[in-house]
């Protein structure tokens, strides 16, 4: 009889999902009178998740949030472009790295065409017709060397 009474488990009820579960099925909290939280961990779980999607969720989905850092981003990158002379010469490098290889980004500002109007089928023929018009002014600078 008292060896029962000893292994008895102390139970505690949770005031959020209304369950009574055994003492230790509850955190640990010195703070309180009855040594434990006042919800289960199963629902301190919960609570836990959902607070963590939630505040993922507050962010991104604020509208215009996006477009916000992105503005953000470029005045940054305004600053910056205005402040440094290397930062400066790092997009002149690549702007003309651009032309030199002839790479999509720069064939589409040659194109002038919204981005959804470029297939790139068009892409390639632009960038053909720039590598032929290349060798012609190329053979055309070679033929007035030697005229010379
Ligand atoms: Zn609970």
């Amino acid at each position: 009889m008292e060896t029962e009474t000893c292994v008895a488990p102390v139970l505690l009820r949770c005031y959020k999902c209304g369950e009574t579960k055994p003492e230790d099925e509850f955190h640990i909290d010195r703070a309180r009178i009855s040594g434990r939280r006042n919800a289960c961990k199963v629902c301190c779980a919960k609570r836990q998740s959902a607070y963590g999607k939630n505040r993922y969720a507050s962010i991104k989905d604020v509208p215009g949030y996006k477009e916000v850092m992105n503005e953000k981003c470029r005045l940054r990158n305004r600053k910056k472009y205005a402040t440094s002379a290397e930062f400066r010469q790092s997009q002149i490098d690549r702007s003309r790295r651009r032309v030199a290889e002839l790479d999509d980004i720069y064939i589409k500002e040659l194109l002038g065409l919204r981005t959804d109007e470029v297939t790139p089928e068009l892409l390639e023929l632009k960038r053909e017709q720039m590598i032929v018009a290349r060798a012609v002014k190329e053979l055309l600078n070679a033929i007035k060397e030697i005229q010379k």
